[in-house]
């Protein structure tokens, strides 16, 4: 670091030598440096901080060689400039005073208190309350890696397996991983750069010493402990010590609120790549302004922050059991079933604040008087929500999470009969605890605010006594109490009066009898701060004895928020209880778009069928002119096997719905600019990827892919890809194409079906039906959606000349239009006397299979 050299070192002063002894220990984090009412920053890190912060940069020592950069906040606003610094990712070391500077010889020790990084904030201002905020720490063993996440705030665990590093992003990106700790040696793999690229704010820490392992009694949580046990393998147990140890060190602080750890293993939860998941905008939409216009937002019904967060989590984690997303249609049938008890559900969440957010900040001792009247109101709210249900809910499901609901009422009834009702933020300067609490406080406040009327008494009885009128008894903090008497009087003063002060036209004296009082009075004050502040650690205390039961109580209340949430959606936009069964059947009647039908006003959207069984075919090929509704109609079938499989009602009138075990959604490279990706051969890899890794259960959409290359190597493509999926695959699969050629696969392959969203052509215009109706489009429509798009009438009826020409593939119909188009397969038509054409002349298409063709195709490209 840029400190002072060796030999400059030696004319610091005390303090600064302290600064850069602790600086040491945190090179990577901003320092902030308690000094009296101020953090202070040196060095490199003034430097640094002004410049974020945007505060001025002033130095020590300014005339001296050796001038030290220094810049300061002020203590109590510290919060906001943390956050600032925090946000551009960097990570803040909090070094606080830690004895009373009265009493300290030299120097006042200090130490860091806390680092606070981006993945491991526990302060709601610099949360979104319905994001989780984690912490990720990676190991690669061979091609797979391990993940390690912890949200420190609400104390949630997850460790997971991945078969490659393309897997685990998707983990991290889903999750918006705010900092991931990664051993040095792993900074060159290819996912560091990949992860930084697609989560811009993110802060990649490596871990710079090994912590030494405790055994964690009194440290963790018994329900942390107990699931530690059952992690396999010494890479992921070492991968997971790692984390919690680096989020230890930082927090400076036992880590109790933890929760079990969460398994995310093979196959548990319905699979889907991180394409998909973009594509699909579940809760974060493709323009990158948060969840607007997401299946997140078509949902979020919830009435608290952490249903909100317990909701995201649902949608990331569709389940496979069709049992166990039995139960979750079940809890919401119920309440669908009794609307007064989805309504009085609903306003009882409300009155709920984020108690699950309170476990960290309960754990890390970071919780003031606020926070704990907040938490006992909470959880009082939150008993009373419960006592009146608990005997309703007849569901398995809703049934189970109200039934061991624990017992908060002697911790309510401690924290609100202690607790005043107007708090104050801080904690050390009293004001937090109730009259008749503690006996000792009462009565040290009896003479603190007797000792005001004391000395308004005894003014009254000295202006008597020396004949003053103006005699007056003030206070200030360096002399304490002190009597103040003008020049005019000064002849009247009595002789016990001692002199302290001369002022402009005044003097100041004290008296024996003054000063005994003061003392009384002001040790009250001291005293009162002080006992306050153990009360209200006893009370802090006893919450952090329940956070076990905290978290279990947040937990349930979360997921009743969810399923309230979902039974909402499902009343107020007429969904149904999708039937699930173990066929490939994907059945859905007046299906809708859960997002689009929310968001439009002005055209009313149209429901569509939906029915692909063994009979009517498993691969549906979507022909349509631009515009016409391919792409909605298919998004729409994946999100509504999403929704099903989260336990949700859907958009439609019925529904019945074969379980999927992966869904794949591909936009083709055209229509997917937005990712600044679009190159064919991404296109083609992705493709690759999902023939790969799709089995017969999965659900595939491929939406006009193979249009990022020339025409007929698209189109080639496109045939075989449609052809191995409904062959080799088998699997349900919808597959959207301009190419109406390929309308001509239904006839050779049995599951394949033509479909087409239907338009009216009407006086050269073409009206948008918004119809799935069996049958293949015959044309592409294209020329009518350039119209739509406001292209010149003159340029229009060229392109029409130019179509039919092209259409009817009349000898040299391309020369009679004019200059020849450069692209070699325009060349294709224009050629003359050339060994392709005559080969071609002989072609007998008709007698190829798509297969044969493509190959053809190859070989003439080759030729050319
Ligand atoms: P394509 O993929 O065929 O080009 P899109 O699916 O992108 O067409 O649909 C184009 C527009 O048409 C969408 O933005 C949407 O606003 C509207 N749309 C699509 N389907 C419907 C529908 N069923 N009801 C109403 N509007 C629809
Ligand atoms: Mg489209």
């Amino acid at each position: 670091m840029a400190g002072p050299g060796p030999a400059a070192l030696e004319n610091l002063t005390p303090m600064l030598r302290q600064y850069l002894e602790i600086k040491q220990q945190h090179q990577d984090s901003i320092l902030f440096f308690r000094l009296g009412d101020f953090y202070e920053m040196f060095f490199e890190d003034a430097v640094k901080a002004s410049e974020i912060l945007e505060i001025t940069l002033t130095s020590r020592n300014k005339n001296s060689e050796e001038a030290v950069p220094l810049c300061g906040v002020p203590y109590h606003s510290a919060a906001g400039y943390i956050r600032k610094l925090i946000e551009s990712g960097n990570k803040v070391a909090i070094c606080e005073q830690v004895e009373d500077p009265k009493a300290a010889k030299g120097i006042v020790r200090r130490e860091v208190i806390r680092v606070i990084t981006p993945g491991l904030l526990v302060e709601e201002d610099s949360l979104s309350s319905s994001e989780p905020n984690y912490l990720a720490a990676l190991d690669w063993e061979g091609e797979q890696v391990h993940v390690a996440m912890v949200d420190i705030s609400t104390g949630e665990v997850f460790l997971g397996l991945y078969d490659s590093e393309e897997l685990a992003l998707q983990e991290l990106t889903k999750h918006g991983v705010k900092e991931i700790l990664i051993a040095p040696a792993d900074l060159q793999r290819p996912l560091v750069p990949k992860a930084k690229s697609l989560l811009p704010k993110l802060l990649i820490s490596h871990v710079l010493a090994e912590l030494p392992n405790e055994d964690g009694k009194g440290v963790f949580s018994e329900a942390f402990l107990k699931s530690r046990a059952k992690v396999e393998g010494p890479a992921a147990l070492g991968l997971l010590d790692r984390l919690l140890n680096y989020a230890r060190s930082t927090q400076k602080a036992p880590l109790k609120h933890l929760s079990e750890i969460h398994f995310v293993r093979g196959r548990q939860y319905l699979g889907m790549d991180g394409r998909t998941f973009r594509h699909l905008e579940l809760t974060q939409n493709s323009r990158g302004e948060g969840s607007r216009h997401t299946l997140y937002w078509a949902l979020n019904q919830t009435q608290t922050a952490m249903g909100a967060r317990r909701l995201k989590k649902w949608i990331h984690y569709p389940l496979l059991d069709p049992a166990a997303i039995r139960l979750r249609q079940e809890a919401l049938a119920e309440l669908l079933a009794a609307p007064e008890l989805l309504v009085g559900v609903q306003e009882g969440l409300k009155k709920l604040q984020d108690v699950e957010r309170m476990l960290g900040k309960l754990s890390l001792g970071t919780v003031n008087a606020r926070d704990l009247r907040g938490l006992a109101l909470s959880l009082e709210a939150a008993q009373a929500l419960v006592d009146q249900y608990r005997s309703s809910f007849s569901s398995e499901f809703l049934h189970g999470l109200v039934e061991d609901y624990p017992d908060f009422s002697e911790l309510c009834r401690n924290l609100l009969s202690c607790l005043q009702a107007e708090l104050p933020l801080t904690i050390r300067e009293g004001g937090m605890i109730a009259e008749g609490v503690s006996a000792e406080l009462d009565e040290l406040r009896a003479i603190s605010r007797d000792g005001k009327s004391f000395i308004a008494a005894m003014e009254e009885g000295e202006r008597k006594r020396t004949k003053i009128p103006s005699l007056k008894i003030r206070y200030n903090k360096v002399f304490g109490y002190y009597i103040e008497i003008t020049n005019t009087h000064r002849d009247l003063v009595p002789a016990d009066y001692i002199r302290k002060q001369t002022v402009a036209n005044a003097e100041r004296y004290i008296t024996s009898q003054l000063k005994e009082y003061e003392n009384k009075v002001l040790g009250a004050e001291e005293r009162i701060k002080a006992l306050e502040y153990e009360l209200f650690c006893r009370l802090r205390e006893a919450c952090g004895a329940e956070i076990e039961a905290i978290r279990q109580a947040a937990q349930a209340l979360g997921t009743l928020d969810v399923v309230a949430a979902l039974a909402r959606v499902a009343r107020e936009h007429r969904y149904v209880r999708p039937e699930l069964v173990e066929e490939k059947i994907l059945d859905l009647k007046d299906a809708r778009h859960p997002v689009l039908e929310q968001m439009r006003s002005e055209e009313r959207f149209i429901p569509n069928d939906l029915k692909m069984d063994e009979e009517t075919g498993t691969l549906f090929l979507i022909t349509g002119p631009n515009m016409a509704g391919k792409s909605t109609v298919m998004r729409q079938a994946a999100l509504i096997v999403l929704l099903a499989q989260m336990g949700s009602y859907v958009p439609a009138s019925a529904a019945k719905i074969g379980i999927v075990d992966q869904l794949f959604t591909r936009i083709g490279a055209s229509d997917d600019l937005s990712q600044g990706q679009s190159t064919f051969m991404v296109e083609m890899l992705e493709t690759a990827g999902i023939l790969a890794a799709a089995t017969e259960r999965s659900f595939i959409v491929l939406d006009e892919i193979g249009r990022g290359t020339s025409t007929y190597d698209g189109m080639s493509i496109a045939w075989a890809v449609a052809e191995h999926v409904a062959k080799e695959l088998r699997c349900r699969a919808l597959f959207a194409t301009h190419y109406h050629e390929l309308t001509d696969l239904a006839e050779q392959v049995k599951s394949v079906a033509n479909y087409q969203v239907a338009v009216k052509e009407w006086n050269q215009q073409i009206l948008f039906l918004r119809k799935l109706l069996p049958g293949g489009a015959s044309r592409s429509y294209g020329i009518e959606v350039a119209r739509l798009a406001g292209l010149p009438e003159s340029l229009l009826t060229r392109a029409r000349e130019v179509l039919r020409r092209l259409e009817s593939a009349e000898d040299g119909a391309l020369e009679k239009l004019g200059p020849r188009p450069e692209s070699p397969q325009m060349g294709l038509f224009a050629a003359r006397e050339d060994p392709i054409r005559a080969e071609l002349r002989d072609l007998q298409p008709e007698l190829l299979s798509p297969i044969e063709a493509l190959n053809y195709l190859f070989e003439l490209k080759k030729k050319v």
